[in-house]
C-alpha cells in the first residue's frame, strides 16, 4: 500500500516537473534572461525610433539578434502617443493540422480558372490574326481587345507594333504559326522579373513580409494562403495580425494560421497595428521561426492617414531588421482603380511585388502587364479562387498557355 503510495506521489510529481518545465522552457525562450521570470511575452508599445548612431551598435552581421539586443530601452520616448494595449500571443489550436497542396506547378494546376475567364483575351486575339486579310480594321479590334483587357495603352501599342511587323515578315500564316508568335510577344511583355516572393533574411531572423492593399482586394486571403504556400514548403510561420480596423480580421487571419500550425499574434480591435507587427516579429524570433507574415489594414481613407499608419508599422518593424518582402494585394477585378491604388501604395512604401488576386473572376489578365508598368515591380503571385490552395507563383509562360491555348 505504502508502495503504491509512494508510486502516485512521485508519478504527480513528475507530471508536475515535467509540465514545468514545457512552460519555463516556452517562456524562457520568449523572454530575455534578465526579466522577472513571470512576466508575459507581450509588448506594451511600439518602442521609439532609434536614435542616432544606435544602429551603428548593432551591427548587420551579428551572427543571431535576439530580443533583447533589438528592443530599445523602455523609458525611451516613444515615437507615438504610447498605445498601452497588449498584443496577445494566441496559441494554434491543436486539432488536425493541414497538408497544403505542393507548390509547384500550381498554376498549370488552375490554368482551366483562367482559360475560362480570360479566353476573350488570348482567343479573340488569335481568332483577329487568323482572318484571312489583316486590314486596319483587324489591327484596330486587335487593340481594342488589348485594351479592353486591361493591358493599358503603351503595352498594347507596343505588341500591336510588333506582331504587325512579324506577321508581315512571316508572310503565310499557319494556326500554328501565329499561336507561337503570339505567344512569344505575350510572354515579351510580361517582362524578365526575379518573381521570388522574399521569405528569408539574410541573417539568421526570421523573414519578414508585409502584406498591403486596399481592404476588400483579398489581403487577409492572401496572406492565410501564403501562410499555407510556406508551410507546404517546409517552414514555420507566425503571423501577425496588424489589420484592427477590419473587426473580423484577425479572427479571419488566426482561422488560416490554425489550420497549417502557425501562432497569430493579435492584439485588440481597433489597435495600434504597428505594435502588433512589431510583436509578431518579435515572436518570430523568439520561436525562431522561418518566416513573419503582417496582415495590415488598407484605409485608403487619406494618402496621409495611409502614410502614417503604413509607414509607422514598417518603421517599427524595421527595429527588428529590414523587410524582406512588401506585397502589394491588387483585386484583378477593379481595372484602372486598381492601378490607381498601386500608385498611392507604391509612394507610402517600397512594394517590392505584387499579388493580383481574383483573376478566375475577371476577363481583364492584362492587368498584370499594366501594374507591373505602373510600378516597375513583377506580379509574384496570383489568386485564382477562394480556396485554400488557389493561390499561385505567377509564371508568364504558364500564364500565357492558359490565355491562349497550348
Ligand atoms: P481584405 O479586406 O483585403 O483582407 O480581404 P479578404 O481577404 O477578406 O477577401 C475579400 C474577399 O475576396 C473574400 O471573400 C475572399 O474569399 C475573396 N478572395 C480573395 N482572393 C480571391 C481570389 O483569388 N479569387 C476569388 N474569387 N476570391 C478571392
Amino acid at each position: 500500500m505504502e508502495l503504491i503510495l509512494a508510486v502516485v506521489i512521485a508519478l504527480v510529481v513528475a507530471v508536475a516537473v515535467t509540465s514545468g518545465l514545457v512552460i519555463s522552457g516556452r517562456k524562457k525562450k520568449q523572454l530575455p534572461p534578465a526579466e522577472p521570470p513571470s512576466t508575459t511575452p507581450t509588448i506594451t508599445a511600439p518602442p521609439a525610433e532609434p536614435h542616432v548612431g544606435e544602429e551603428a551598435e548593432t551591427p548587420r552581421e551579428e551572427p543571431r539578434r535576439t530580443v533583447e539586443e533589438v528592443e530599445l530601452p523602455a523609458e525611451a520616448a516613444p515615437e507615438a502617443p504610447v498605445a498601452v494595449e497588449e498584443p496577445v500571443v494566441e496559441e494554434p489550436a491543436a486539432p488536425e493540422i493541414e497538408v497544403p497542396e505542393p507548390t509547384a506547378g500550381r498554376l498549370v494546376r488552375l490554368r482551366a480558372r483562367l482559360a475560362r475567364s480570360q479566353n476573350s483575351l488570348g482567343k479573340g486575339l488569335l481568332t483577329l490574326l487568323s482572318r484571312e486579310h489583316l486590314d486596319e480594321d483587324t489591327w484596330e479590334e486587335i487593340e481594342e481587345t488589348l485594351l479592353t483587357a486591361d493591358v493599358g495603352v503603351a503595352p498594347t501599342q507596343e505588341l500591336v507594333d510588333r506582331l504587325r511587323e512579324r506577321v508581315k515578315v512571316l508572310g503565310t500564316r499557319t494556326p500554328d504559326e501565329l499561336r507561337g508568335l503570339l505567344r512569344e510577344e505575350l510572354v515579351a511583355l510580361l517582362g524578365d522579373f526575379d518573381r521570388t516572393v522574399h521569405t528569408e533574411s539574410p541573417e539568421d531572423t526570421p523573414g519578414v513580409v508585409m502584406v498591403v492593399g486596399v481592404n476588400g482586394t483579398g489581403k487577409t486571403t492572401t496572406t492565410g494562403k501564403l501562410a499555407r504556400v510556406l508551410v507546404a514548403d517546409g517552414k514555420s510561420v507566425v503571423l501577425g495580425a496588424a489589420d484592427t480596423f477590419r473587426a473580423a480580421a484577425a479572427d479571419q487571419l488566426q482561422t488560416w494560421g490554425e489550420r497549417v500550425g502557425a501562432r497569430t499574434v493579435r492584439g485588440p480591435e481597433g489597435g495600434d497595428p504597428a505594435s502588433i507587427a512589431f510583436d509578431a516579429v518579435k515572436e518570430g524570433i523568439a520561436e525562431k521561426a522561418d518566416v513573419v507574415l503582417i496582415d495590415t489594414a488598407g484605409r485608403l481613407h487619406t494618402k496621409t492617414g495611409l502614410m502614417d499608419e503604413l509607414g509607422k508599422v514598417k518603421r517599427v518593424v524595421e527595429k527588428h531588421g529590414p523587410l524582406d518582402e512588401i506585397l502589394l494585394v491588387l483585386d484583378a477585378t477593379t481595372g484602372q482603380n486598381g492601378l490607381i491604388q498601386a500608385r498611392v501604395f507604391a509612394e507610402v512604401v517600397d512594394i517590392t511585388g505584387i499579388v493580383l488576386t481574383k483573376l478566375d473572376g475577371t476577363a481583364k489578365g492584362g492587368i498584370v502587364v499594366a501594374v507591373q508598368r505602373e510600378l516597375g515591380v513583377p506580379v509574384k503571385l496570383v489568386g485564382l479562387g477562394e480556396g485554400p490552395d488557389d493561390l499561385a507563383p505567377f509564371e508568364p509562360g504558364a500564364f500565357v498557355d492558359a490565355l491562349i491555348g497550348d
